[in-house]
């Protein structure tokens, strides 16, 4: 099964990713991800790659796809889309890539919630930079701010500050918003409250996804 999650910044895509991770083993590609990954190497693209996100605009579509053919071509079972795609011309490179791979994409779950309540996670958003696993302080309860898992010290992201957010926000406006008619008009949208719990979100998309074969 193939599924983008498509969503404002800090709605809840990486969260559910994982959990769809963990209960039906897909193979979770998050564009945030891989750049940020990406950025170790001290080069000019990487540069530029750094540049753009810290403002909060979008990469340029030639990277993302490189980097999303190389993902896509490799995963043997379904794959969650976390992040992409972002814009028109991606969600047309997304087609035909799959056409040329002779898979389908099954369902795009659009995770809706407020400017407001997706900024206050922003603010309360942690990572672990060991496991990559996702936490919210203002959601989980915590004593320290180490990783449940593997125990390292969480990190904030660079760009989940109140600036960039705003920025980062306009451009979904702008840009990514306008997918969720062009995937309405091809009848695989279905839309689900991100304002909820964690959990009950996940409860959601499960009901969702036992409708589709
Ligand atoms: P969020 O969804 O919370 O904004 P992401 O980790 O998905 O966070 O993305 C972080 C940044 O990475 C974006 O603001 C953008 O600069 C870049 N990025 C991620 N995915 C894409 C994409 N598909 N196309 C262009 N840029 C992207």
């Amino acid at each position: 099964m193939n599924i983008i999650l498509l969503a404002p910044p800090a709605a809840g895509k990486g969260t559910q990713a994982q959990f769809l991770v963990s209960k039906y083993h897909m193979k979770h590609i998050s564009t945030g991800e891989l750049l940020r990954k990406s950025l170790k190497q001290d080069d000019e693209i990487s540069k530029e790659i750094k540049e753009r996100m810290n403002a909060g605009r979008l990469v340029s579509d030639e990277i993302i796809l490189d980097l999303i053919a190389k993902e896509i071509e490799t995963a043997k079972e379904g794959v969650v889309l976390d992040g992409f795609p972002r814009n028109r011309v991606q969600a047309i490179e997304y087609e035909q890539l799959l056409q040329k791979l002779g898979q389908k994409l099954d369902v795009v779950l659009y995770l809706s919630i407020s400017k407001e309540v997706a900024k206050k996670r922003m603010k309360g958003r942690r990572t672990c930079p060991t496991c990559g696993k996702i936490y919210n302080m203002h959601m989980e309860e915590m004593l320290e701010e180490l990783c449940g898992s593997c125990h390292t010290s969480l990190v904030s992201r660079e760009d989940d500050n109140e600036e960039t957010f705003d920025l980062r926000y306009e451009t979904y406006m702008r840009e990514t918003d306008p997918l969720i008619s062009f995937y309405q008009e091809k009848g695989l949208l279905k839309q689900i409250d991100a304002s909820k719990e964690k959990e009950e979100v996940f409860k959601k998309i499960e009901q969702i996804l036992s409708t589709l074969s």
